[in-house]
């Protein structure tokens, strides 16, 4: 018998390791993994590009109307094992991970309008089920009814030690620092803002990433799925 395809909404902190175990959750499930993080760095990045972004202020109707004609494209690269995210047809991770796009996504993902375009999108994307989507608003307003939701923490050092690492394996040059300064901005910007914060839904399970490995968590959130799946099918 053919299971139920569910969606999984994985919410939380920056650099807390969704990303990588919503991946690694999809590939297991056999499920799509749509990284909506990607995609308010996409709207970010064609903002700054566009001069719609500029000193900390954004034109608002020039990033409505950018905002109608952008198509954003997930694809997994079956070569390189890697997630790849396109902007209108054109791959651009290596832009969006950056420190420039990390130090003003915040303020493009608290405009109302943005984030009303992307909801609509994220929901069409996951409409038949068979995804992970991480993100911070997909258990609280993406997916209210999303089938399992989780809600990943670590300690702020972890986090900003985790994506320093990360940083310098993409070459880029940053200091520790700076990086810890973003995730802590980027954490009070994203819990504070009017529109969407990010919340722990009460219904969702929390996952501490301080002191586990990734397998560890990966099969901790496979035995709550699969305890789901059995009380559905
Ligand atoms: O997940 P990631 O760190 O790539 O997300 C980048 C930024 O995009 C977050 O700091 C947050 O401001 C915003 N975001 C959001 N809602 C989502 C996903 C990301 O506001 N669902």
């Amino acid at each position: 018998m053919e299971q139920t395809r569910l969606i999984i909404a994985v919410d939380g902190y920056s650099s807390t390791g969704k990303s990588t175990v919503s991946k690694r959750l999809a590939a297991r499930l056999g499920y799509t993994y749509i990284d909506t993080g990607a995609m308010y760095r996409m709207v970010t990045y064609r903002a700054m590009q566009e001069g719609i972004l500029r000193d900390g202020k954004v034109d608002d109707d020039r990033l409505k109307h950018a905002l109608t004609a952008m198509r954003f494209d997930f694809k997994y690269n079956t070569r390189t094992g890697h997630h790849e995210s396109y902007l209108d047809g054109k791959q651009v991770d290596a832009e969006i991970r950056g420190l420039a796009v990390s130090n003003n996504v915040s303020l493009i993902s608290a405009l109302a309008y943005v984030r009303e375009v992307l909801v609509s999108k994220q929901r069409e994307m996951g409409r038949e089920g068979g995804v992970v989507m991480d993100g911070r608003d997909i258990g609280s307003v993406v997916f209210p009814r999303a089938d399992v939701k989780f809600f990943m923490t670590a300690s702020p050092a972890t986090r900003a030690r985790r994506r320093y690492e990360e940083m310098r394996a993409t070459n880029e040059t940053v200091s520790y620092e700076e990086v810890e300064a973003n995730v802590l901005y980027r954490d009070h910007a994203d819990s504070s803002r009017a529109a969407s914060p990010l919340i722990k839904t009460r219904d969702a399970i929390e996952i501490d990433t301080s002191e586990t490995t990734i397998e560890e968590e990966v099969e901790q959130m496979l035995a709550v799925i699969h305890a789901r799946h059995a009380s559905r099918d």
